[in-house]
């Protein structure tokens, strides 16, 4: 995620913290400071960390669920607003999606209850310890509320995705989105709503809804998306009339070849052999950076991505959009026969269902 630092790595998956997130535990520590002194501050600035640990570890929960499923878990981020869990994409099965989801909130729970039990011990421990009392109790409540939040049917949220789960049970995937995504945005509503009006301009809540209803918006064009290409192959939807560019061609010959049709992408060729890809972007950007007479070998990219025209365009999709490759040839025995690139997805889904969308 950008503007946010790896701060180190739990039980393998990276542990990345946002820049926005240090700011806000400053900005405690210093209220702190400024309320009563030093050991205020300090004592502020531990139940920040302890807090975020507690998240830390819901986050977890939720990983090790999805890893257990053969989901990759790209990296656990701490925003001001609470932790997100990348992951390469959800479970399918609906009850895999609903196992990993409710795993969160289960953990904020026991964490509160494992902590309500030891401010208990503490108590009959007697008054010497009584000072770290309060301390535990917000901690407990915090955790208490992190559960509770997030148990709302709020999709994209955990209680959100345990509804989608239990919908799509009953029908597809596709429609169980649509009715969350539309419960999770009247949800998030809501929530701005009370934010303004019930708790007098709460701007963590405001905030918070924003995320859920362009969240939930996002996903749920996610889902529409990947059912329209789920259905093609990258034989019916890959360009088969396409130009290639020499690798010993200078920037100027290849940009003016480049800028007379409508390919954005363009293989590299060596001979018969397709050595990299470059983009009509790559020769403008190499041309004002180095000069025209460096050759399309110089700026290409040799990250070349290669499927059989029977692969799923949803796949394909997400290799184009994860950024692992620019342009993706489709090859047939020893012969590349077509082309997919961005532009083929906006065209195959305008034709679908009239909505242009596409990895940009
Ligand atoms: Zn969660």
């Amino acid at each position: 995620m950008f503007g946010s630092i790896q701060v180190g790595r739990i039980l393998g998956i990276p542990l990345r913290v946002h820049v926005t997130f240090v700011i806000l535990v400053l900005l405690i520590g210093l209220g702190g400071l400024l309320a009563g002194g030093p050991t205020q501050a300090l004592w502020s600035m531990l139940f920040v960390a302890a807090l975020f640990a507690c998240v830390v570890l819901h986050e977890l929960s939720h990983s090790l669920v999805a890893r257990s499923y053969g989901v990759r878990v790209e990296s656990i981020t701490l925003l001001p607003i609470g932790g997100v869990a990348a992951m390469e994409e959800m479970p399918r099965s609906p009850r895999e999606e609903g196992l990993m989801a409710i795993a969160g909130p289960l953990m904020s729970l026991a964490i509160a209850g494992a902590l309500y039990g030891v401010m208990h011990l503490l108590h009959y421990a007697g008054p010497a310890t009584y000072g770290g009392q309060p301390w535990l109790r917000m901690l407990v409540q915090a955790n208490l509320i992190i559960a509770g939040f997030n148990l709302l049917p709020a999709f994209p949220m955990d209680g959100g995705r345990v509804l989608r789960a239990v919908l799509a049970s009953r029908m597809s995937h596709v429609e169980a989105t649509n009715i969350a995504t539309s419960v999770g945005q009247a949800m998030a509503v809501l929530i701005g709503l009370a934010g303004i009006f019930v708790f007098k301009v709460n701007l963590w809540l405001v905030i918070i809804a924003i995320f859920i209803f362009v969240g939930a918006g996002e996903e749920g064009r996610q889902v529409r998306v990947r059912a329209v290409l789920e259905r093609i192959t990258a034989g019916q939807a890959m360009a088969t009339r396409f130009e290639t560019l020499p690798r010993d061609a200078t920037l100027a010959m290849a940009l003016a070849y480049a800028t007379q049709g409508y390919q954005h992408d363009f293989p590299v060729v060596e001979g018969d052999m397709i050595v990299g890809v470059v983009t009509r972007q790559d020769l403008l950007t190499g041309l004002h950076h180095l000069g025209a007479q460096h050759t399309v070998g110089e700026v290409m990219s040799t990250n070349v991505c290669q499927v059989p025209p029977g692969a799923n365009m949803a796949d394909v999709y997400r290799r184009l959009a994860q950024g692992t490759c620019g342009v993706v040839l489709v090859r047939e025995a020893d012969r590349i026969i077509g082309l997919v690139t961005p532009e083929s997805f906006r065209e195959q889904l305008l034709a679908a269902n009239g909505s242009p969308a596409g990895p940009s």
